[in-house]
């Protein structure tokens, strides 16, 4: 559980001089993204300045975290990389895999025992390799690392979109996929365009029913889903000195929502006081030392315009409570125009579940402002008109509240008290009635609200909001009730009315927890065995991919012409495919299913050149490689865009795919078809694309002289014997061309 004290000071240590060499490179002062940014490059020491959303830099981040559903097959690739230890402080947390539908201790049981191989294998292989290991029930990993790890001015990667939570404590914290994640355990340098930067600046101080939700529901209003994409968000001013420290998580986790790289504030007292009551002093001691390189440099805040992309402003004095949905976080309806809005839209006005807590908003101070509202209606008199569930985001808050009496009084309402887990947030809720798939709604203060997110039922209206909100709305019953203005009738029939929530930013007898579930790893983890039953459907080990022959592949075949958009869904899909995220040969019956084959454009359903019949891609493929016979892939633009999955390389990897030739590519699916040891090829002219016919058998004509900026020839000879020479562009470096002759980069790691 240990927070790793001195890495944490060596961080402190190279920042000053690499922060000043950086303001003298950029020649201006620095946004505290830019300081963070360029205290953690590869190089160490900055040699040149950076353009922002142009170059691709190097870096080096402290930590790694991961959840159980992406460490799975992330771990199984460390494992090659041939390395004793992660090379950088890692944990892993249990907490995608817990569904939740009785309540914490029956539904932590039937996960250990549905998911045991899962937790089991994932116990052992940390314990073997020096990671820190929370286990299922411990709690959910981003408050998990809001609660030990993050740090001011630090630099985090996690496998999951919400690491960016950890910005509440001043880092800057992001999510990526599986190889990125493996890269930087296995010691290598971790790869990010220089983000854009967006300004918010916050004016006034919260009252009232607003809180810090109330900021990111109001941002992501703004900004829309794709607002922030390819940018840090660094909140400042007087209103973010206001605020505590798990508010700002709460901001930043939802920068997610906003397509965010990540969001951070700069170092301030609500980050002292809540460091110390997590029993971090010695950070605090460490961070005043260099408090000024944890903020940005006083003239950004002066003139925030000259140093930022896009400034936006919000003052908190004026700002309402929003509630926003239906299906999408950025639809934002102020609490005083939810009637008309819900009226309009016929959004179901009656609330049937108020589910609060998630990785989003389960700090003290939320719990203890949800349950002001709670104890308030007992004192009225009210019976609350919905449900009410709560999903504590760690061990340590759930003791802390049960201690303190937030439970008992969530309890007297008849609240069911779930795992310390993501359940409801991430679509693991078994919820009664769900199947029947009736029109309804649902309030929560999580942060997605997708269609089907919370229950499978795509006619759930979910709206996010405040705890507090969500307490208020569910005890009324009524999406449209506004507790600033309205008034509620208790169950003698009186008019009554909300005061607004109150409630203690950290907990006045401190934070206190039993077991909080966490293993330490193993001193030395050179003889522990790392469970894996062969015969397991979800867990394989994987066998590294084969070196490349040295010759040029011949006599290939074209597996499938996608046809228009082929994202990292179309070939890796996930839904019910997510539960073999562990099991490379069983997740690559998933390869392409949702692919259009250009010549017939149907999904799934391709020919096979040895037997001139049709038939799935995955069966098909499977066939051309028990025959030994090479096959490629073509594609159109932007293949591979969405995710980061690493899945999306890896299955045709596996499969016996050599190459992927396409008109362009979506840059992380490149970098991870090389990574795996494919040739990710462009159409030096993309008309070529048009060319390729459906039985045409390929030959590769100069891949041993494989070069850095040297297009490939390749020949394709038609099915009537004539011939088309098409030449493929890559954009390989020397050190990419290593990993495709070593079979993938793990491979070479492991060799070196
Ligand atoms: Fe993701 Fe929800 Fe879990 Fe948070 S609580 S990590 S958003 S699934």
């Amino acid at each position: 559980m240990a927070f790793d004290i001195e890495m944490i000071k060596k961080v402190y240590e190279d920042m000053p001089a690499r922060v000043d060499k950086a303001r003298e490179l950029v020649g201006r002062p620095l946004t505290l993204s830019e300081k963070i940014l360029y205290a953690h490059l590869w190089e160490g020491m900055p040699s040149q300045k950076f353009e922002r959303s142009k170059d691709y830099v190097d870096f080096a981040p402290d930590r790694v975290a991961c959840q159980d559903a992406t460490a799975q097959m992330a771990l199984l690739q460390f494992m090659h990389a041939g390395k004793e230890q992660s090379a950088v402080p890692t944990t892993v947390h249990c907490d995608h895999l817990i569904q939740a539908k009785v309540g914490a201790e029956q539904d932590l049981a039937v996960a250990n025992s549905q998911s045991k191989e899962v937790f089991d294998f994932l116990s052992s292989v940390t314990n073997k390799y020096g990671i820190g290991f929370w286990k299922p029930g411990s709690g959910i990993i981003h408050q998990i690392l809001l609660e030990n790890y993050a740090f001011p001015g630090g630099l985090m990667i996690g496998t999951d979109s919400h690491t960016v939570n950890a910005g509440g404590l001043g880092m800057l914290a992001i999510g990526v996929g599986g190889a990125d994640a493996v890269d930087v355990m296995s010691g290598m340098a971790w790869e990010l365009k220089f983000p854009k930067l967006i300004g918010v600046k916050l004016t006034g101080k919260l009252n009232g029913w607003t809180a810090p939700k109330d900021v990111i529901l109001r941002v992501a209003d703004i900004l829309t889903v794709k607002g922030g994409t390819g940018a840090i968000v660094e909140y400042f001013g007087e209103g973010a000195l206001s605020m505590s420290a798990t508010g700002k998580g709460t901001i930043c986790n939802m920068g997610a929502e906003i397509g965010a790289t990540t969001s951070t504030f700069g170092y301030d007292d609500s980050m002292r006081r809540y460091l110390n009551a997590t029993g971090r002093a010695e950070v605090v001691v460490a961070a005043d030392k260099v408090a000024d390189y944890l903020t940005a440099d006083p003239e950004v805040y002066t003139n925030p315009e000259q140093y930022f992309d896009e400034l936006i402003e919000i003052n908190l004095s004026e700002l309402e409570p929003y509630i926003n949905g239906p299906f999408t976080p950025d639809r934002g309806t102020p609490v005083s125009k939810m009637k008309e809005e819900a009226a309009k839209n016929d959004w179901p006005i009656k609330v049937e579940w108020g589910l609060i807590g998630s990785c989003t908003n389960s700090s003290y101070e939320d719990m203890s402002r949800a349950v002001s509202i709670v104890n308030q209606a007992v004192e009225l008199g009210i019976t609350p008109k919905a449900e009410f569930g709560i999903n504590p985001g760690s061990e340590q808050i759930r003791f802390t509240i049960e201690r303190d009496g937030i439970i008992a009084a969530f309890e007297k309402m008849g609240t069911k008290v779930f795992t310390n887990a993501c359940g409801p947030c991430i679509g693991q809720w078994d919820r009664a009635g769900a199947d029947k798939q009736e029109k309804n709604t649902i309030v929560h203060s999580f942060n997605r609200n997708f269609s089907k997110r919370a229950d499978g039922n795509p006619n759930t209206h979910a709206f996010v909001t405040s705890p507090e909100m969500v307490a208020a709305l569910a005890i009324s019953g009524r999406l449209d009730f506004n507790p600033i203005t309205d008034t509620l009738i208790n169950d003698n029939g009186e008019e009554v009315k909300f005061k607004p929530p109150f409630g203690d930013e950290l907990p006045k007898k401190g934070f206190d927890v039993d077991d909080p579930g966490f293993q330490a790893p193993a001193e030395d983890g050179s003889k522990i065995e790392v469970i894996v039953s062969p015969t397991s459907q979800r867990l394989q080990l994987l066998e590294p991919f084969k070196p490349w022959d040295g010759k040029n592949i011949t006599g290939a075949k074209l597996l499938i012409k996608a046809f228009g958009k082929c994202t990292t869904d179309h070939i890796s899909m996930a839904g019910p495919w997510l539960r073999f995220r562990g099991h490379l040969d069983n997740i690559s019956n998933n390869m392409l299913i949702g692919a259009e084959n250009a010549f017939n454009h149907k999904t799934n359903w391709v020919k096979n050149e040895l037997t001139g019949e049709y038939g799935e891609v995955p069966a098909v493929q499977r066939a051309y490689k028990a025959a030994g016979v090479p096959t490629i892939v073509v594609g159109d633009q932007n293949y591979g865009e969405g995710s980061s999955r690493e899945h999306a390389a890896m299955e045709p990897r596996h499969l016996g795919v050599k190459a992927v030739l396409v008109k362009s590519f979506a840059r992380i699916h490149e970098t991870n078809l090389k990574k795996q040891g494919m040739l990710a090829l462009t159409f030096a002219n993309e008309a070529d694309y048009d060319k390729i016919q459906e039985d045409d058998t390929i030959n590769f004509l100069d891949l041993v002289e494989f070069a850095p900026a040297k297009p490939l020839t390749l020949e394709f000879v038609h099915s009537d014997g004539s011939k088309d020479i098409i030449l493929a562009n890559h954009t390989y470096n020397d050190q990419q061309i290593e990993w495709f002759k070593a079979g993938s980069a793990l491979n070479l790691i492991a060799a070196g």
